[in-house]
């Protein structure tokens, strides 16, 4: 089986599938341009959890887990299966690598995940289940995590974190509409991240609060984090060298970047 790539991806704000933008365009391509996965486990940041968690519902509901939008949003479903089997062994390979998990059986898919899996995979014919991120732990264990589910990437497996490159929305009370250009501390922080990620810098990415801007750009974690665990997965293989795979920016404080690694 081929060794799949694994994917960081920015899902922006809820209405991503509703705003007519090149993110939502380039997500809406990926799905195919991937080898086609056996099933997705998506580490979002709408996930936290004191310990690992994998979701095992074998049919999970779709979690509207946003107030105050627009209700075409809130009427949108995405019926994928789940792979209680696969999330199985992503609690077995994170105990086998000292890491505490257990499986959720009935927890949904949360918009971190169904946003960005309906876009890829608008057909919902591809298993996805999540695994959540564990805040207060930081970027080392989520390589750890990503270390130790290396091994899917050769049983077929997606690994795709969802968070966000830069996630200020204390200035969303700033924003005049989704094409706003980039606020001017969003740059600095994106480009310093497509550089670090390029150049493969463990040590470089664990530390992105000191990076440019980078305190103001996630005044809180939990969006960063899910680039760990793809980054660790690859860094297992000597393929830590990532690769942008989007740049753009919504509404003026969210750069929409993605990475990818090991894709040819
Ligand atoms: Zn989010």
């Amino acid at each position: 089986m081929q060794r799949l790539p694994t994917i960081f991806v920015t899902h922006g704000a809820p209405t991503l599938i509703l705003d007519d933008c090149p993110a939502r365009d380039f997500l809406g391509a990926l799905g195919r341009q991937l080898p086609r996965p056996k099933a997705v486990v998506c580490v979002s940041a709408h996930w936290e959890a004191a310990r690992a968690v994998a979701s095992a519902a074998p049919r999970p509901q779709t979690i509207h887990d946003f107030y105050g939008f627009p209700q075409a949003l809130f009427e949108m479903r995405y019926p994928a299966p789940g792979a209680p089997a696969v999330a199985g062994r992503v609690a077995g390979l994170l105990h086998a690598a000292g890491i505490s998990c257990v499986v959720d059986p009935l927890r949904g898919l949360d918009h971190g995940a169904w946003v960005p899996l309906k876009l890829m995979y608008p057909e919902h014919d591809v298993p996805a289940f999540q695994l959540s991120v564990q805040t207060p732990l930081g970027p080392a264990h989520h390589v750890a995590m990503g270390k130790a589910l290396a091994p899917l990437r050769d049983e077929g497996v997606l690994i795709l974190g969802s968070g966000s490159a830069t996630h200020n929305l204390a200035d969303f009370r700033y924003v005049r509409g989704l094409a706003d250009p980039a606020r001017p501390y969003v740059k600095p922080f994106d480009d310093w991240l497509v550089k670090t990620v390029e150049a493969g810098d463990e040590k470089g990415l664990a530390g992105y609060e000191s990076a440019p801007e980078g305190r103001r750009n996630h005044p809180t974690p939990e969006h960063f984090l899910p680039i760990f665990v793809p980054f660790g997965a690859a860094l297992a293989a000597g393929e830590g060298r990532g690769r942008a795979i989007h740049r753009s920016t919504t509404y003026g404080i969210i750069a929409m970047t993605a990475f990818a690694w090991g894709m040819a």
